[in-house]
């Protein structure tokens, strides 16, 4: 029997398994199969306070992997495959084969953004292909970039990026955006932006970093091909929750509820990070958020206990 049981080890999943092991708690860690979350795919993170020269993505999480372990956090390799929330203990099925009890669990999954599904795509993430202009928007002073999408969040990337970029190409599906008005407006406006309507990414090229894209005009069925530094596709994020349906609160999008800090609906069990935030979605609000569920749970162990 665990009194925490940690599934995730992303930046959210560390910083709680560093705060209750401090807290002589002696938390389990399913670190999944590719352990360290959505920063192992990054490069460089110049965002993470602290850091003052920066510091590489899967780098900052072997550092904290290891921070967590100092203090006696144990880890177990393994996707969780299933979940009993319903009943006390809480039990956790790891591969379908082994199961853990605990009393508290905190839940730091993350989300996965969407991809556009190129194989190109895939081997060009890091070296021009990006889901994160706030992570790697610095790195392309005086290039050409194009983001896809046409939400909210493909505009505010766009606009965010015309402050490195000379000029940045919108490509989107439709010859409408879905993005609320303002943010529409604010992209209309903004001189470095222009909007490739109707068309879908048919591919990413360049061999070693990308040097541009190759378009296909969805009504015409015309190809162009589009010169670029850079790719930054905005086209949604998914919250990696499917294993809790039912049995936790979610909103219309699949996010974890939570409220008076990380609570989520069943009490004894916590969220922190990416997995209940669609707003944020920084390592440091996720590693912010880990630190809250850590405290919360300790909290509610001693309330249970005393
Ligand atoms: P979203 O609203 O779901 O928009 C996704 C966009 O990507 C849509 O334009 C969609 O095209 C396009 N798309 C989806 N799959 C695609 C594919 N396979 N290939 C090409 N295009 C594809 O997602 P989001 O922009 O990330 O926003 C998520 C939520 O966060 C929204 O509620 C949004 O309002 C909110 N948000 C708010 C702000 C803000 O207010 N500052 C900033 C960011 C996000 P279609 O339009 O054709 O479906």
């Amino acid at each position: 029997m665990r009194n925490i049981v940690i599934i995730g080890s992303g930046p959210a999943g560390l910083t709680a398994a560093i705060y209750s092991a401090r807290a002589n708690l002696a938390p389990l860690l399913i670190e999944g199969w590719q352990s360290g979350g959505q920063l192992t795919t990054t490069t460089e993170v110049e965002n993470y306070p602290g850091f003052a020269k920066g510091i590489m993505g899967p780098e900052l999480m072997k550092d904290m992997r290891a921070q967590a372990e100092r203090f006696g956090t144990e880890f177990l390799t393994g996707d969780v495959s299933a979940v009993t929330f319903t009943q006390r203990p809480f039990s956790i099925t790891i591969d379908g084969e082994q199961t853990v009890q605990a009393k508290t669990v905190i839940i730091a999954t993350g989300a996965s953004a969407i991809q556009i599904g190129l194989p190109n795509e895939k081997r060009l993430t890091g070296h021009g292909v990006s889901t994160c202009a706030t992570c790697d928007g610095f790195f392309f002073k005086g290039k050409e970039l194009i983001v896809v999408g046409g939400g909210d969040s493909a505009m505010e990337e766009a606009n965010f990026l015309t402050k490195f970029a000379t000029k940045v190409s919108i490509v989107h599906r439709r010859d409408k955006l879905r993005a609320s008005k303002i943010m529409q407006d604010r992209s209309m406006k903004n001189e470095k932006i222009s909007f490739v309507w109707n068309s879908a990414v048919e591919d990413i090229l360049g061999e070693e970093v990308v040097t541009g894209v190759r378009l296909k005009n969805l009504v015409t069925g015309k190809t162009v091909v589009l010169p670029c530094a850079g790719v930054f596709v905005a086209i949604g994020h998914m919250p990696n929750t499917a294993l809790f349906a039912g049995q936790l609160g979610m909103d219309a999008k699949g996010y974890l509820i939570t409220k008076n800090g990380t609570a989520t609906s069943v009490p004894g069990i916590f969220a922190a990070g990416d997995v209940q935030d669609s707003t944020y979605r920084q390592a440091i609000t996720a590693a912010g958020s880990g630190c809250m569920a850590a405290i919360d749970a300790e909290r509610f162990l001693e309330s249970r206990e005393g």
